[in-house]
């Protein structure tokens, strides 16, 4: 019953705290100092979680994630010192679930855990989705706000669905665009940025963040809570 969480992380002083903090709080933890050893945890152990430091004594925390992500679709959430942006970015276009830059707050990422847990346990095929006063039927191309119903391109509605379908993940401006057009345009995501910006005129009003949220320098993702 307990979800199992493996770390991957050499600092030992933090791999102890999360271990300990993890337990505490209901968890089954597994433990690597290095990511050779972590990924064997992974295949034989088959954790529900990964929580993964970049920078490891023996491989790339990039390799590790690509790796893992080869198998499986199990969340992993980074937890790394190195903070750029690009960093980030790279990560999750690598196919991580979130990002945590040291020094961290364990509320933090307590909550990270528990939504990534829960985001993987949805049903994602369900295919009307209901949040406060948003409305959105897959299979009839449908979208009410307060009832009325709302008119989207099919662009605007194929992006919608992405950030719906990935709700509390954050969607990279390259998988987005990868993922509607299909390559790789040459003006810097600024289609994009006029697609999301009318996606939000229609079903936030003026009211911007209210469903979807901007995480400047990387991408969008859709509120979860
Ligand atoms: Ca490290």
């Amino acid at each position: 019953m307990n979800e199992k969480i493996l770390i991957i992380e050499d600092d030992k002083v933090i791999l102890k705290f999360l271990t300990l903090a993890l337990k505490t709080h209901g968890y089954t933890v597994i433990g690597s100092e290095n990511g050779l050893t972590g990924l064997n945890l992974f295949m034989n152990q088959n954790p529900d979680l990964v929580l993964l430091d970049l920078g490891l004594p023996d491989l790339d925390g990039m390799l590790v994630l690509k790796e893992i992500r080869n198998q499986k679709s199990t969340p992993i959430i980074i937890i790394s010192a190195r903070g750029r942006e690009q960093d980030k970015v790279n990560a999750l276009d690598q196919g991580a679930n979130d990002y945590v830059t040291k020094p961290f707050n364990l509320g933090e990422v307590l909550a990270r855990i528990r939504v990534s847990l829960r985001n993987q346990k949805e049903v994602k095929e369900s295919s009307i989705f209901e949040f406060e006063n948003l409305i959105v039927d897959f299979d009839k191309y449908l979208v009410k706000l307060d009832h009325e119903e709302i008119h989207l391109t099919p662009i605007e509605f194929k992006l919608l669905e992405l950030l719906i379908k990935n709700q509390g993940k954050v969607l990279t401006h390259a998988f987005l665009q990868d993922h509607v057009w299909g390559y790789q345009t040459v003006d810097e995501y600024q289609s994009l940025r006029v697609f999301m910006a009318s996606i939000r005129r229609k079903i936030e009003g003026n009211q911007g963040n209210r469903f979807i949220i901007t995480e400047i320098g990387v991408g969008y993702r859709f509120r979860d809570m």
